[in-house]
């Protein structure tokens, strides 16, 4: 019996597969999102993976920005009871989570149990997300994987004031104009995606711990860093953390399946 959930979101289409016992056989991380030939391209992976095929799914669930749109799942779920289902899967008893993706940023609050009690969201604007880290590895023609490599051979922030992201690049390119060290921009520019991670946590109340980060910016080292500095706790990131709502996902389409 498998179950297959898929998360497509503004940026990236991911796919994961369980099976009965709730092992996750296969996934897929594809860089396009709604709206594109993304789901297709993931789903293709995934199957290509596992040697699975659509015929061998007993459900599924859609996720995400653009779920609405994908009309071959079973059922369509908000992403934040995927992201709360995933991370009680991949790290149980998580109380927090940050999930920061490529167009939007949430703090999620879950109960001892794992039950999603609040959340807050910023999808208005693309500071904090993972859109000004792209803008900002584009500047710095790096990879966006690189970014966290880079972090760690800093040896003095330097401030990015500016919280728009248009006039952030601005501040980031006359910096390199000025010959400041790549990596103490890069240092600058994760202090400020995790200073406006943190006010959306604050937002909740008191930081329950612990506390995880889920979305693809969770594989950002830097941002990890920058975040724990800001918020004064230790925070855990799953390995399969950009899986995270497809894993949720996949979980619900099995309870649907039994
Ligand atoms: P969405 O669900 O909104 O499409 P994701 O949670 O998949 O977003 O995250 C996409 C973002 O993750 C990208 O905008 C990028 O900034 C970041 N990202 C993706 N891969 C990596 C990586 N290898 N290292 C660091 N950041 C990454």
């Amino acid at each position: 019996m498998y179950g297959l959930g898929i998360d497509i979101g503004s940026t990236a289409t991911k796919v994961a597969i369980v099976d009965e016992t709730t092992a996750l056989v296969g996934s897929a991380i594809h860089g396009l999102g709604a709206g594109t030939s993304g789901a297709d391209k993931a789903l293709a992976e995934a199957f290509e993976a596992t040697g699975l095929s659509w015929d061998d799914i007993d459900f599924s669930v859609a996720t995400g920005y653009g779920r609405q749109r994908f009309e071959r799942a079973d059922k369509q779920l908000s992403e934040l009871s995927c992201h709360a289902r995933g991370m009680n899967q991949l790290l149980p008893g998580i109380r927090t989570i940050i999930d920061i993706g490529g167009q939007d940023a949430k703090a999620l609050r879950l109960t001892p149990t794992g039950v999603l009690d609040n959340f807050v969201m910023n999808e208005k604007c693309a500071a904090g997300t993972g859109r000004f880290l792209d803008v900002m590895a584009r500047v710095l023609e790096s990879d966006i994987s690189q970014l966290g490599k880079l972090d760690a051979q800093s040896t003095e922030v330097v401030e990015i004031s500016s919280t728009c992201t248009v006039f952030a690049e601005s501040e980031v390119i006359s910096h390199l104009a000025a010959g400041l060290r790549i990596p103490d921009i890069v240092a600058g520019i994760h202090d400020s995606v995790a200073k406006r991670a943190a006010g959306l946590v604050r937002r909740l109340g008191p930081v329950e711990q612990p506390v995880a980060m889920s979305g693809g910016v969770a594989r950002n080292t830097g941002v990890v860093r920058a975040l724990e500095a800001e918020l004064g706790v230790s925070i855990s990131v799953p390995e399969n953390c950009q899986l995270c709502g497809a894993i949720g996902a996949a979980l619900y389409a099995l309870d649907r399946a039994r």
